[in-house]
């Protein structure tokens, strides 16, 4: 069957349209995917991954650490055992580290 030409015209035009919704989409759902990432920040940041509570930063010996006072949990930013360790001090500080925030 011959194909009319002014319908492989309407075809190609069809497809270009097509393929620029699909752009879109993709586009949509790459920028609905970082705002929930965003929303799950503004929601967890700084709340206790166990309980739920509001954490507050403490320092001692230069590490800094989130304290939760409602359920006792304290926890390391990314690195700062990395670095005690590198330092060598781990034994030191994280013995010390268990003292103080032992309940
Ligand atoms: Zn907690």
């Amino acid at each position: 069957m011959p194909v009319n030409p002014s319908d492989s015209e309407k075809e190609y035009f069809l497809k270009l349209e097509l393929e620029k919704l699909r752009k879109l989409q993709e586009e949509s759902a790459a920028r609905m995917k970082e705002e929930t990432k965003k929303k799950l920040k503004e929601l967890h940041w700084m709340n206790c991954p166990k309980c739920g509570m509001d954490l507050k930063e403490v320092e001692y010996q230069n590490v800094k650490v989130d304290y939760c006072g409602s359920c006792g949990g304290s926890f390391f930013d990314a690195g700062e055992i990395e670095q005690r360790l590198k330092l060598g001090e781990e034994q030191n500080v994280l013995g010390k580290f268990l003292k103080v925030f032992k309940r």
